[in-house]
């Protein structure tokens, strides 16, 4: 299939042929992996060509890989983007492309509830390199809009966000970016391009923890960035030096999982949306956060940005710690555990996942419960997730 055919296809049809077309050496179905350091050439004439650019191949696998090569090109036709680049985990796709971008003296705009990783990069490592990170209620988008009015380099969104399932309108905050000049860099690990598509809504970059949906399997971890090809090639010049590239087995990996995302999300969103209608009225919950509830405050900018609104809620049962240790402990069908994204459902608390290294009064300053729960709705029969979640509940 060639790539002007491929592009104009379903996500679903995408998921399985993008950069999948071939053909493959020994005429191999699939592409293998690639487990070459580097590549051999018979003459120097041809060696040089490819070293300096001339013609197209490969020299020295941390530069580029066949296999993760073919990982590249499936998620960037599958966001619409001009490139992508591989890398070992997520925080090194979203490290390395700020450290790729940013120089001493810049300023980069984000929000509060990013990803744990993430926030440690904004409050604690880019200050040493005098690159502040002003950090703006989450759902404040005319505070934001403030700030960018002020002039930055970096916009850094992330939607929906962990844990809580708050909705960021990209749009009209890619606008106000744009107007300064900023580039616009979106995580869109919880919602994979299956369900939203930054880059139609202006983003410049998108990254990706792709150990979570995109691999789906909790085998390997990787992270992805796609986007403008003039940015992307910096990005991936950084790897290049930097070095925290995608190993090909890893590649092949994700690439396995990938072609079943279109399947995998079509499940996750109905899982989880038919979990939280269960949990909003369940008489042991308290609450509920899931973007595709209609009560849920980013509910509207949610269904006007987004195809389905993800595998990922969270709840807090009535009580205290105490009543979430009893409720987690009684699930059968979900694995305590820091994850998400997988065909098995996972669970846990943010103080024990992705905010530990927050204290209590700094999880509460967020806005986190102590008694939340997130729960990744894995790919498994509803109806034995919901009964599992009722008979751990009835214990409290
Ligand atoms: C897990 C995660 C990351 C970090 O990815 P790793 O692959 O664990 O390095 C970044 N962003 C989000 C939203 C995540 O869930």
């Amino acid at each position: 299939m060639d790539s002007k055919s491929i592009s104009g296809a379903a996500a679903d049809t995408q998921a399985v042929w993008a950069g999948e077309a071939g053909p493959f050496p020994y005429g191999a179905a699939v592409m293998p992996i690639v487990n070459a350091a580097t590549f051999a050439y018979e003459d120097l004439t041809t060696w040089q060509s490819v070293a300096t650019g001339g013609s197209d191949g490969h020299i020295y696998s941390r530069n580029s890989n066949p296999t993760l090569a073919v990982l590249e090109s499936k998620i960037a036709t599958l966001d619409g983007t001009e490139a992508a680049a591989g890398f070992s985990t997520g925080m090194a796709a979203i490290s390395s492309t700020l450290f790729a971008l940013l120089s001493p003296g810049d300023r980069v705009v984000s929000i509060k509830d990013t990803y744990g990783g993430t926030n440690v990069l904004f409050e604690h490592f880019l200050p040493r390199f005098s690159i502040e990170a002003t950090l703006c209620d989450t759902s404040d988008h005319g505070r934001i809009e403030d700030e960018l009015a002020k002039g930055c380099k970096v916009l850094y969104l992330e939607t929906p966000t962990n844990p809580t399932l708050k909705v960021v309108d990209i749009e009209r905050l890619t606008r106000a970016a744009h107007a300064r000049g900023a580039i616009v860099i979106a995580d869109n690990t919880f919602a994979t391009p299956i369900n939203q598509s930054p880059a139609a809504m202006g983003v410049d970059l998108i990254v990706y923890s792709a150990t979570k949906f995109l691999a789906g399997h909790a085998d390997v971890l990787a992270g992805l960035v796609s986007g403008r090809g003039e940015l992307v090639k910096k990005v991936h010049h950084f790897r290049e030096i930097a070095g925290a590239t995608l190993h090909a087995d890893a590649a092949y990996a994700v690439l396995r999982g990938m072609k079943t995302l279109g399947l995998r999300m079509a499940r996750h969103n109905a899982n989880a949306q038919a979990i939280a209608e269960h949990l909003a009225v369940h008489p042991k919950v308290t609450g509920v956060y899931y973007p595709g509830l209609a009560a849920h405050p980013g509910h509207q900018i949610a269904k006007r940005q987004m195809r389905g609104f993800g595998g990922v809620l969270s709840f807090t049962p009535r009580g205290s710690f105490a009543e979430i240790k009893i409720v987690l402990e009684r699930l059968k069908f979900a694995q305590l555990a820091a994850h998400l994204g997988g065909v098995a459902t996972t669970a846990g608390p943010p103080a024990v996942t992705s905010h530990v290294e927050l204290t209590a009064e700094e999880r509460a300053r967020a806005g986190i419960p102590e008694t939340l729960i997130r729960y990744s709705a894995g790919i498994e029969d509803v109806r034995d997730l919901i009964a599992d979640l009722d008979q751990a509940l009835v214990a409290i």
